[in-house]
């Protein structure tokens, strides 16, 4: 397998116990996002499913969030551009609920998209983060979108 057609990003794990799991998973060959995967290796339930995508809160929420959804399209795709243009206005809709839901919480997205070796990324099949944020959080929110700069790249 090339590293391009691979499941995961190892090196963007945050944790060890979540880089052993992406390990397990990339042996396995299961993409823990898709639509057949998702129940039995995914701890956090479907909250909401659309025609194109589905709604579930991150495994691993980021240090910092009040709340953190992944917004996943059902096809395996690694770039938004794959999708059609009714799957960005159903997930403009999705975005729209979950802010109502969330209020007066504030809310960012972040999606990375493509090559995952040089976006931050670290599963393959495309989803976008949509974090709510309460004031005086315990960190300060980060995501990663591009690969280590050599300021902390490991030498
Ligand atoms: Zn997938």
């Amino acid at each position: 397998m090339s590293d391009a057609e691979r499941l995961y990003h190892l090196d963007a794990a945050r944790t060890a116990d979540q880089r052993a799991y992406m390990e397990q998973l990339e042996a396995a060959g299961v993409c823990v996002f898709c639509p057949e995967h998702v129940a039995a290796h995914h701890r956090e339930p479907i909250e909401l499913s659309g025609e194109h995508w589905y709604v579930t809160k991150n495994d691993y929420p980021y240090a910092g969030t009040a709340a953190h959804y992944l917004i996943v399209p059902h096809r395996h795709v690694t770039s938004f551009e794959e999708l059609p243009d009714a799957a960005g206005a159903e997930l403009w809709a999705i975005k729209r609920r979950l802010r109502e839901q969330l209020a007066p919480l504030a809310t960012a997205t972040v999606e990375r998209s493509g090559d995952m070796r040089f976006n931050g990324g670290s599963v393959a099949h495309l989803h976008t983060h949509f974090v709510a944020l309460a004031p005086g959080p315990e960190k300060t929110v980060r995501f990663k979108v591009s690969e280590l700069g050599a300021d902390e790249a490991p030498r």
